[in-house]
């Protein structure tokens, strides 16, 4: 670690707290001090700080101009974390002193810190940051994952290799957590009949403060020490497991750190077991199980992502009785009530299923898109017998996603000068964001190739690395190092399964050669993981390859490795189009579209997730293939078509049709109508105050969320599953 002189003492805090990511100022002091060891480190300033030259400082210390940098951005620093002249503070001044723990299995929130597999996790770190800059008093509590989620490596005929790699913790933005009183903070999880020891890390994001929970610790045997080693690693046994720590565990954490929540946001019911440690916790103070399954009801809230049933994590009662053997405490009595919280048959026999236990727990659910709150309702009905779809208290919030974090530098200089300074305090005011139509298209137009640029530099850049420390030509090749930056690209980046159809653009392979060699061209850059234990996924990704090693599509399409934050940033924002094309409904949402969308990579997609909502007929394509017939073969055969015909006589000849000035006028004004109707709607901006507003205050003033018409009569009882039924378990 370099010595940092008293003048610039703070550099080490600031690269500790992640505001530091998404703010320009913050993140050009990093870069500026040395721009080959910002690349070098995949932009981690707390690796920096490791590697840095003390001459480097030395230097900076030397220039007034980067000093003065270095005290503007520690000001902003220092109010952001006092949450001061925020949106709470004007709006909702009342639960500024109110505190709202949010529980996730995974927080997407830079790249140094890798405890995500996708879209779950994103929404997560987008929510907690957003929270951030509207003085919302978030919470965090999650995971550290010592070994994260995997890199992805691929043989050279295109077959993922998972790579594993154990966390250096001295180059991630984390603290141990400390008690009020200054200890380091441990807590201790009963499982079966043992006792888990876990120790707790801390993350800053400005406002908001982020607990993760670790059972890699010398006290555990061995196989506790793994629960918490990969996300989503293990079988079902470890897995109940992890989800007893990460809800019970993260339940007493929270107490030990001085944290006494107001209300609980599970997101997605891995936490659901919170419940469980929160009803023992009221039984121990002498309440009733009803009460305070009812009181656990008025202050928890559930959003759910997962539209396809098997989706949703179930577990077998004898799996869940055995390891929660030790955690009953008074709760003892209740037992055969709590199993039936969560008993739910969906289809092979009845299991203890945590989206149940979850959606019975909580006063108010939400689905993530309009689309997904209607399938949430159909799919779940049968936990609230005799009620009507339309009464049961199950909303939507539409995912978003957080701005600051994901805009490229080249879009927030326009917007800087074109809609004002103050644009980012503004940005989900769709009337305010209309001056985005005001930007001349030439400089809208140098920024979309300049973004455009920095993809395929960076594309080369690792292509080049990758050949140099293992040779292999083809992987040259299929790694994108053909592709031409002049060329229209459309980006397919996302977690290679069954329904999200990757190989569907692949239908009719004579017709797509010839859409993407005709002309000027068409390009395609694919990215994304398979699960490690999805075979399937894996050979979709692994015919990609294939494809793009098939000179009858001649280099056009390019598949990058290891898709992550980093990757997805060069993606959303330097392609010119997003391709989305699942099989409609079963896309809950979708972000990364939003996040090309507002860098001007206007989206074309099936009208599923939140598209069904954001597509307006100017801002991008929507895919909609007519069948004969609902045979899914019929229907991809269909979508493929469209896919087609939209390419042939929309996209390309838009993007090609240039003036005599050489700028694409036609296209530039797609490009201003994905920027300016998904920006505001889109940003996690709206989405978080919406959560605010809708289930966030009503469980804070003690009501049943408010029923608009989207929204049910709140107070409905759901019914418990028969415990009858639950044979099987131990
Ligand atoms: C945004 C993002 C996702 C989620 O994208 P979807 O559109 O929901 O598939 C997944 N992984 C990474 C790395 C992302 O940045």
């Amino acid at each position: 670690m370099v010595h940092l002189p008293d003048r610039i003492q703070r550099l080490e805090e600031l690269a500790k707290d992640l505001w530091w990511s998404w703010t320009p100022d913050a993140r050009n002091l990093f870069r500026r001090l040395d721009y080959s060891m910002w690349r070098m480190t995949a932009h981690n300033p707390v690796r920096m700080l490791q590697l840095l030259p003390q001459e480097t400082i030395e230097r900076a210390l030397n220039d007034p101009d980067w000093l003065a940098s270095y005290d503007r951005t520690l000001a902003r620093l220092d109010a952001a974390r006092a949450a001061r002249n925020t949106w709470v503070e004007s709006h909702c001044p009342e639960i500024a002193a109110r505190s709202i723990a949010y529980f996730s299995a995974e927080f997407a929130l830079h790249q140094s810190l890798p405890i995500y597999a996708g879209g779950l996790g994103v929404l997560a770190g987008d929510h907690c940051k957003e929270a951030s800059d509207l003085g919302v008093p978030l919470i965090g509590v999650g995971f550290m994952y010592p070994q994260g989620y995997f890199r992805q490596s691929t043989t050279s005929d295109g077959w993922q290799e998972e790579v594993y790699e154990k966390l250096n913790w001295a180059d991630a933005p984390i603290e141990p957590a400390v008690t009020p009183d200054g200890k380091p903070l441990v807590t201790a999880v009963p499982l079966g009949n043992r006792t888990v020891i876990v120790a707790v890390w801390r993350v800053l994001l400005g406002r908001v403060k982020l607990y993760l929970l670790d059972t890699d610790l010398e006290e555990n045997a061995p196989w506790d020490r793994e629960l918490s080693a990969r996300l989503y690693g293990g079988d079902r046994d470890t897995r109940v497991q992890q989800e007893i720590i990460l809800g019970i565990g993260g339940v007493r954490a929270l107490k030990a750190v001085g944290s006494d929540p107001d209300v609980y946001h599970l997101n997605e019911g891995h936490a659901a077991f919170v419940v469980l440690q929160r009803i023992r916790d009221l039984c121990e103070k002498g309440w009733n199980f009803d009460a305070a399954l009812e009181e656990v009801r008025r202050t928890t809230v559930f959003t759910t992502h997962t539209p396809v049933p098997a989706g949703h994590d179930a577990f077998p009662f004898h799996l869940v009785e055995t390891h929660l053997s030790g955690a009953w405490g008074d709760l003892g009595t209740h037992r055969e009530r709590f199993f039936a919280l969560g008993h739910y048959d969906n289809g092979g026999g009845p299991m203890f299923n945590m989206t149940a236990l979850a959606l019975r727990a909580s006063g108010a659910v939400n689905g993530v898109s309009r689309l997904h709150g209607d399938v949430t309702r159909q799919m779940w009905q049968p936990i609230w017998p005799g009620a009507s779809l339309d009464t049961l208290p199950v909303r939507f919030v539409t995912n978003g996603v957080h701005v600051p974090t994901w805009i490229s530098f080249e879009i927030a200089r326009l917007l800087d000068t074109y809609l004002g300074a103050d644009w980012t305090e503004r940005h989900d005011d769709p009337a305010f964001v209309e001056r985005v139509l005001s930007i001349p298209d030439d400089e809208l137009w140098n920024a979309r190739q300049a973004l455009r640029a920095f993809l395929f530099g960076f594309i080369r850049e690792r292509a080049r690395q990758r050949w140099a420390a293992q040779g292999a030509a083809s992987r040259v090749v299929a790694a994108g190092t053909m592709l031409d930056q002049s060329v229209l690209t459309i980006g397919f980046a996302r977690r290679f399964t069954g329904y999200k159809r990757p190989e569907l653009i692949f239908s009719d392979p004579d017709r797509l050669a010839r859409i993407l060699n005709a002309g000027r061209g068409v390009q395609i850059v694919f990215a994304g993981k398979a699960h490690p234990a999805d075979d399937v996924g894996k050979h979709h990704m692994q015919r990609i390859y294939k494809r793009a090693l098939d000179p009858k599509f001649g280099g056009r399409i390019a598949f990058v490795e290891d898709y992550d934050l980093h990757v997805a940033h060069f993606l959303v924002q330097g392609c010119d189009v997003w391709l989305n094309n699942p099989r409609k409904p079963l896309e809950a949402s979708g972000t990364s579209g939003m996040k090309a969308a507002i860098n001007g990579t206007p989206h074309m997609s099936i009208g599923d997730g939140w598209w069904a909502e954001g597509f307006t007929g100017g801002n991008g394509w929507l895919i909609e293939g007519r069948a004969d017939s609902g045979d899914q073969g019929a229907r991809d055969w269909a979508d493929a078509q469209a896919l087609y015909a939209l390419l042939e006589e929309q996209v390309v000849p838009a993007f090609y049709d240039r003036g005599t000035d050489g700028i694409p006028h036609r296209w530039l004004q797609i490009v201003k109508e994905s920027i300016r109707t998904v920006l505001p709607r889109f940003s996690a901006r709206r989405m978080v105050k919406e959560y605010v507003r809708d289930m966030y205050l009503p469980a804070l003033k003690g009501q049943p969320a408010a029923g608009s018409r989207q929204q049910a009569a709140g107070s409905r009882q759901p019914a418990a599953g028969s415990r009858q039924q639950a044979a099987g378990s131990g």
